[in-house]
Order: structure tokens, then sequence, then C-alpha cells
């Protein structure tokens, strides 16, 4: 395994840092939640955050499974406002890398200069209120009717669902044969019988707006089917390898910024006549701190490396998930500690990361989850 990056890499690596950094970090207040981003959006499209592995003929930068985790961390340490950074990988890994995957040409010519583009936004509909972790036990019906199918059923959480244009959306079109028995459909928002529910509210990743998603007599026609018919669950589960790879390069990034923000807080804060950080209570916390991102980011770049070698790598993939989101939260709270009160207080942004973080065990597979598939690698 060679451990550098090349000169395109680190100069690439640089600009999306200090883009991001920059331009699209916005208010530390958190926006309201209806509120979608859609200035600093377009911002991510113009940088090429909305399509990085995609081929630059359909409006990507055309990038490796490993630069684009690293372009990922470059977003993350960057970028301050996490919903931003989440709603971008929820797009990128989980509606527009099936499309370039999975799509016919008709597909990529219509949906991926838009949404990689920042015109469009676009969501993943899978969880339902019974099909969470057993995801493969959805309900949501797709009825074959003359040229196309008819949709029934509700969704429970989209990202993005609130200001999306296209959802990419998981039914049953044969329930005797199970798990290959799931299509995936592309819909449109103003298709007649789709409608997003009220966003809900939720303690963190803010500018990242959630609602549920209900389909009603939804009819799509045959060409709204991305893959063949029976094809949805191995395309599922191929995005949430990207995501849980690529997305959680962010968290990477994040864990970054926020230890070099609490090194500095602990050489200037003097308590006892000195600086904070000559306590190893304090320095040992963050030497912890520093091991655990390190070894989760490298966790990440072997799981992405064995990816663009096209090995399977769905255990290291899970190991780097498992690790860097638990890291996250533990960075969270150790941060908060180190800060005191000031890590208490919203002003000094200390306390979002913990919020931010939380979630990053319960998408794109749980902690419990990630365990099951490693453990079911151990031969258990
Ligand atoms: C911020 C956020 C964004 C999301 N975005 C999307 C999205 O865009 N699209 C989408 O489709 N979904 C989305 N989700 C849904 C997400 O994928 C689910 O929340 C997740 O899969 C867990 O499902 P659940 O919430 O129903 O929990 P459950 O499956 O009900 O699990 C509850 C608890 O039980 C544990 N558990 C369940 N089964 C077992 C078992 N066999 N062994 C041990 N423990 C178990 C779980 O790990 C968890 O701790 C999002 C969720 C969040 C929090």
């Amino acid at each position: 395994m060679d451990f550098g990056w090349t000169s395109e890499q680190v100069e690439l690596y640089e600009r999306a840092f200090a883009f991001a950094r920059a331009e699209l970090s916005g208010d530390e207040a958190a926006p309201p939640v209806e509120d979608f981003p859609r200035s600093r959006w377009r911002r991510c499209g113009e940088f090429g955050f909305l399509g990085l592995p995609v081929p630059e003929q359909h409006g990507g930068l055309g990038l490796d499974t490993l630069t684009t985790a690293r372009v990922m961390e470059a977003l993350g340490r960057g970028c301050t406002d996490t919903g931003l950074v989440f709603s971008v990988g929820a797009h990128l890994f989980a509606c527009v890398l099936p499309l370039w995957e999975r799509g016919d040409d008709a597909q990529k010519r219509r949906y991926l200069p838009r949404l990689c583009s920042g015109e469009w936004v676009g969501a993943n509909a899978i969880s339902e209120p019974e099909a969470g972790s057993d995801v493969f036990a959805l309900k949501t019906r797709a009825t074959r009717d003359g040229d196309g199918y008819v949709l029934d059923g509700s969704k429970s959480y989209v990202t993005n669902g609130p200001a999306a244009d296209v959802f990419l959306v998981y039914a049953v079109t044969a329930p005797e044969h199970g798990y290959m028995g799931l299509s995936a459909f592309l819909v449109e928002r103003d298709t007649p019988g789709l409608s997003v529910g009220r966003p809900f509210q939720k303690m963190g990743l803010s500018s990242s707006p959630i609602a549920p998603l209900y389909l009603e007599g939804c009819r799509v026609p045959a060409s709204a089917r991305l893959g063949p018919e029976g094809q949805g669950a191995p395309l599922f589960k191929r995005s949430m390898q990207w995501e849980r790879a690529c997305l959680f390069g962010a968290y990477v990034g994040l864990m970054e910024r926020v230890l070099e923000q609490t090194v500095d807080f602990a050489r200037q804060r003097k308590q006892f006549k000195r600086a904070i950080g000559k306590n190893q209570a304090i320095s040992h916390r963050l030497v912890d701190m520093k091991q655990r991102l390190e070894s989760a980011r490298l966790l990440l770049y072997r799981a992405c490396w064995l990816m663009d070698r096209g090995q399977d790598a769905a255990m290291e993939v899970s190991l780097a998930k498992l690790a860097i989101s638990e890291a996250a939260v533990q960075c969270g709270v150790d941060a908060i500690q180190i800060h005191g009160g000031m890590g208490y207080v919203a002003e000094t942004g200390i306390e979002r990361v913990l919020r931010d973080a939380i979630p990053s065990t319960l998408f794109s597979g749980t902690s419990e989850m990630q365990r099951d598939i490693i453990a079911s690698h151990l031969g258990l």
C-alpha cells in the first residue's frame, strides 16, 4: 500500500478545504429547518462536490473512491455546517452514484448534469416505519400497470426530502422473490401521487432537512426504473458501501478541525496560573482524540483503497464506518469537556459538534448493524 498522495491529490485537497472554509460554512446560528441553503448548495455544485466520482462528461470530477473520500474530508474539515455536508453526502452517494453506476443513457443525460451542478437536489427513500435496520422488509409496492408502475407506500426518513427534485425510491415488485424482489425508481417531485410530509425537528444537522415521503397511486413510466427489475437490493447495498466509506470522510475532517480547535484552546486557557493543556488529564484526553482520529482515518483509506481495486471491502467499510462514527461522538464529548462551560454554550459551536455527530452512529446502518456485518465476516 502506498501512503503518499500525488501532487494532484494534494492540490485538490487544499483547494477543496480552502473553498469549503471560505464559501460554505454559512452562519454559525443554525438556519430554520425548512430553509434549505440553496445558494451554498449551488456553490457546492460549482466546486464539484456534488459529483466527485461521476465522470466529467456527466458533470462530475471523475475521482476514484480514495480521492473522493479525501475531498469529503476537506469538505468536513473546512465547512462548519455539518448539516450541509451531510446533505451533500446523502445526495451524492445514495442518489447520484447509483444513477451514474446503473442508469441508462437517457437517465444519465436527464439527471446527472442537473444533480452534479446543484441545479437539482437528490434524495434516497428506502427506510419505512416498519423497515429500519431490517431495511429489506420494506412494504412499499410497485405494481405493473401497462407500460409503467404504480407506487404505493410511505417512507419514514428522507434526507433532503423537503428540497429534493428527484427521489430514488425502493419498492417491492415481486414479493415472492424476497431480497431479489425489490426494484429502484427515479420519481420526480411533481409526479402526481407523491407528497412530502412535514419536516422533522431534530437534535443536529439542522440545515439538512428530513421528512417522510408518501406515495399514493403514484404512476411512473417503466423508464423511471433504475436498473433491471429485481435489482433494487444489490443496487442499494452498493450505494451504502460508497456512503459508509466516503460520506464518513467528512467526519474525519470534522474531527481534525475540532482537535485543532481544542488543542488551541488547551494552550491558551489558563487556570491555576498555567495552560490547562499542561495537565496530563487534559493532554492525554487530547492524545486519545488524536489516536482515535488517525486510526479511524487509516481504516477509511484502506477500505477505499480496496474498493478502488474492485475487491470485496464490505467488512473494511463497516470497520471504518463504525470507528469513525463512534470516534466522532467521543470527539464531541471530549471537546465539550475540555472547553468547560464554553463548550456547552451554543455561541462557540462546540456543543453542535456532538449534536451533529450523534446521528452518524444511526444513519447508513447503525453501529449494531456494522458490528453484525463484521461478526458475519468473522464466521459468527
Ligand atoms: C439523520 C438521519 C438521516 C437519515 N436519512 C435517511 C435517508 O435519506 N433515507 C432513508 O431511507 N433513511 C434515512 N435514515 C434512516 C436510517 O437509515 C435509519 O434510522 C436506520 O437504518 C435505523 O433504523 P430505525 O431508525 O428504524 O431503527 P431500528 O431499526 O428500529 O433500530 C432501533 C435500535 O435497535 C437496534 N437493532 C435493530 N435490530 C437489531 C438487531 N438485530 N440486533 C441488535 N440491535 C438491533 C438498532 O441498532 C438501534 O439501536 C436517516 C436517519 C437519520 C438519523
